[in-house]
């Protein structure tokens, strides 16, 4: 019976059409996250914050390593070209960022979206129109919570770029993340408001965004990164001006050496206290899953019992 054929074939070709469905809806559900590289923790923090359950997020530098002197292994970039978005900050910090995002895509065609977070001359670091030296830049923007506001809204635009399904939600975890990082700026401002000094001691210059935010000036044991260590000309300096100053602490940061920090501090008679650049977190850090926002918090306090501010 030629209509009773026509109905088993339809029903045949309607679950071959369900089966099909549920495949794909499954698919694009379970398998298939977007897949993340970032290169430093305050990345890694705000692509967890807004990618959420829809994304994974696998950070290069590792805890505990020094973040400046970071060089990618052959594994490193191919992990990047197998992944949808890789995330870095400045070629100021990681000079090797292009290049290696570029040989990736080159590898096998499939394409990597790649976004650089911090544009400095948009942050006033323009010099003049000259020809630039990244080397003089200084790329420790995450510090300032507001400029890390701007790293998180340029991530925002790549995630959705890459995951257009999911807009909604990774705007809505952009605009909490932004709430928070704006307490946070509150917090920071409140706590270093009112102080005695306006001058800190740091193991290297990394806090010149925050510097520059909260009112205070930063004198380095080290440049704009660790292993530029101040020679013993420029020490001296530091300790005459520690004395001028009248400063009672060293802010040494978890990761890097504290051999000049502490040749300082036994020379001065200053107290060594931790201020944490977060460029990666220490493995206890990672291991306890202590946040960007707690260390800045942490860093805020820091800040506030070196200068001996009043709140
Ligand atoms: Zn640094």
């Amino acid at each position: 019976m030629p209509t009773r054929i026509t109905s088993i074939v339809l029903l045949l070709v309607l679950t071959a059409l369900v089966v099909s469905a549920c495949k794909s809806d499954l698919d694009s559900k379970q398998g298939d996250k977007v897949t993340v590289i970032t290169t430093t923790y305050p990345l890694t923090f705000i692509t967890e914050r807004i990618g959420g359950s829809r994304t994974t997020v696998n950070q290069l530098v590792k805890p505990g390593v020094e973040a400046h002197d970071f060089e990618p292994a052959p594994s490193d970039v191919r992990a990047i070209s197998n992944s949808d978005l890789f995330i870095y900050n400045h070629p100021a910090f990681e000079s090797w960022a292009l290049n290696a995002a570029t040989a990736s895509n080159n590898d096998d065609g499939a394409s990597t979206v790649t976004v650089q977070t911090i544009n400095l001359e948009m942050a006033g670091e323009d010099h003049g129109g000259q020809a630039h030296d990244d080397s003089v830049l200084d790329a420790h923007v995450w510090l300032n919570p507001l400029e890390a506001t701007e790293q998180a809204e340029r991530i925002l635009s790549a995630l959705i770029e890459v995951d257009p399904e999911g807009s909604q939600t990774y705007t809505r975890n952009a605009d909490a993340l932004a709430i928070e990082f704006r307490a946070l700026d509150e917090l920071i401002a409140k706590r270093v408001s009112n102080c005695e000094l306006d001058s800190v001691v740091v193991s290297h210059l990394a806090f010149g965004h925050m510097a520059e935010k909260y009112g205070f000036a930063q004198i380095g044991l080290a440049g704009l990164s660790p292993e530029f260590e101040s020679g013993p000309s420029q020490l001296a300096k530091v300790i005459e001006r520690i004395g001028e100053l009248g400063i009672k602490h060293i802010l040494q940061e978890p990761i890097v050496s504290d051999r000049l920090a502490t040749t300082v501090s036994a020379e001065t008679g200053t107290e060594l206290l931790t201020l944490h650049p977060l460029e990666v977190r220490t493995k206890d850090e990672a291991s306890e899953g202590v946040t960007y926002i707690d260390i800045m918090k942490s860093n805020a306090e820091a800040l506030g019992t070196a200068m001996n501010c009043a709140s």
